[in-house]
């Protein structure tokens, strides 16, 4: 059986069902893996992208969940199209914007959603998510989440730092969510949530779990759609081997990507690429990791000034000199973002969201240096219209909201405001009332 491991090495080894009903571990370390499985065949010759989830996610769990059931979660976690298009000459983009939400997180917060539902239903226990969110995850958890029995969601965001549409879709679902607006920034508030996930007084009251990019049961669902994008691009291009371009700010769908490598996925290099919260370039560009506090961004899902799956990433390479081999970081400026948007919707017709034109930008700075045949891919983590302020500004055009958005614009928001104190938190979730 495969066991997980805390990042920080202080607390034992934990089952899968541990692991993703925790989230973080005990001493504050993230769940990994001790062991890593192969891909086999069956992985390539999936037809369609659940199936190729189902066959990698059989890989990682190793028998946590029996097949039938796995498959089932599967199959309804990723009933939405996953789709891969040339932009322009090698370089292609993986629209990950198909889901509920219209962001890569649905990938997350189904799968995970659906397992924990799973484990749930078994013990007939009750749970409290708590998640702190920069806008997309928040959103992604909530609608995840909506109305699975046993489950309370209490989402912590950062007032007045979110998009209008991502504070709609955080605060009109009611029911089993409860959106919390805090006088603070995102580190503010993921600083709380960390803190109440290690406060021994509200644990012995509440089971509490996380489903920030932390927890493993997100992290897995993003390994499966760089298998997706290979075996797409494959069909189109003919080639053996990619280049993979992931936008960052906690690091967890680029850590998704090097857990699909280690598997054997035959990527040649991960462009990370940030905006100016450049924490992790940095780090591979000089060997020191010094997180700082985030700066305000138009790719605001990325303002992270202390990446939390970083330790993961050390994990898996154990030195910067490995991880150098892997991966190359870029860094954009907002100017830069607005200017890569305009290009390539002027020279291509592609509607860059910020955090894709990131991304876009990133991979212009890798061909400005190297020089490759390969196809090169980037993770289009948003839809445009969620970022409509931002497009709106540098092509003067009005992005349609997507259908499956447009209930959260009518109705009403209801959040509860709170400072930025942990104490502030910590007597809200031991006063409200029980699930
Ligand atoms: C969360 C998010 C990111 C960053 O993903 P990480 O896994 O935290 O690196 C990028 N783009 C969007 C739209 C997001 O919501």
């Amino acid at each position: 059986m495969i066991e997980y491991y805390s990042t920080e090495k202080k607390s034992p080894n934990v089952s899968f069902k541990e692991a993703i009903i925790k989230g973080l571990s005990p001493d504050r370390g993230l769940y990994m893996p001790n062991q890593i499985g192969k891909f086999n065949n069956k992985v390539f010759e999936a037809k369609t992208f659940y199936e190729t989830a189902f066959e990698v996610a059989k890989i990682l769990l190793d028998g946590a969940i029996n097949d039938n059931d796995l498959y089932e979660i599967v199959k309804d976690s990723f009933n939405f199209p996953v789709p891969v298009k040339n932009v322009q000459g090698n370089i292609y983009v993986m629209e990950l914007f198909c889901g509920p939400t219209a962001a890569f997180k649905d990938f997350g917060a189904r799968f995970m959603a659906r397992v924990l539902s799973y484990y749930l239903k078994q013990s007939n226990s009750k749970l409290t998510i708590l998640v702190a969110t920069s806008g997309d995850t928040g959103s992604a958890v909530a609608k995840g989440f909506y109305k699975v029995p046993n489950i309370d969601v209490v989402i912590l965001y950062p007032k007045g730092k979110v998009s209008f549409l991502q504070e709609k879709q955080l605060t009109t679902l009611y029911e089993n969510i409860t959106a919390l607006e805090v006088n603070g920034t995102f580190d503010d508030c993921q600083y709380m949530v960390k803190e109440a996930f290690v406060d021994d007084e509200l644990n012995k009251k509440l089971t509490l779990s996380s489903a920030n990019s932390i927890n493993i049961g997100r992290l897995y669902p993003q390994s499966f759609y760089y298998v997706w994008a290979y075996k797409e691009l494959k069909k189109i291009t003919g080639a053996e081997k990619i280049i993979c371009c992931t936008p960052s700010g906690n690091f967890g769908n680029l850590t998704g990507g090097l857990l699909a490598k280690k598997m054997g996925l035959p990527i040649e290099k991960f462009i990370a690429a940030t905006n100016i919260n450049d924490v992790v370039p940095e780090y591979l560009n000089t060997g020191i990791f010094n997180p700082r506090p985030s700066v305000e961004t138009y790719s605001n899902a990325m303002d992270v000034g202390n990446p939390s799956n970083f330790a993961r990433m050390l994990a898996l390479y154990g030195s910067k000199e490995e991880m150098q081999k892997d991966i190359i970081g870029y860094k954009v400026t907002n100017d830069q973002t607005v200017k890569t948007i305009q290009k390539v919707y002027k020279d291509y017709g592609y509607i860059l969201d910020p955090h894709g034109a990131v991304g876009y930008h990133s991979i212009e700075q890798f061909l400005a240096e190297n020089k490759t045949d390969l196809p090169i891919v980037f993770l289009e983590t948003a839809h445009p219209a969620k970022f409509g302020d931002v497009i709106k500004d540098a092509i003067n055009i009005d992005v349609p909201v997507p259908e499956i958005l447009q209930d959260a614009l009518i109705k009403e928001k209801k959040s509860i405001e709170i400072d930025n104190h942990y104490n502030t938190l910590k007597e809200f979730l031991l006063n409200r009332k029980s699930i």
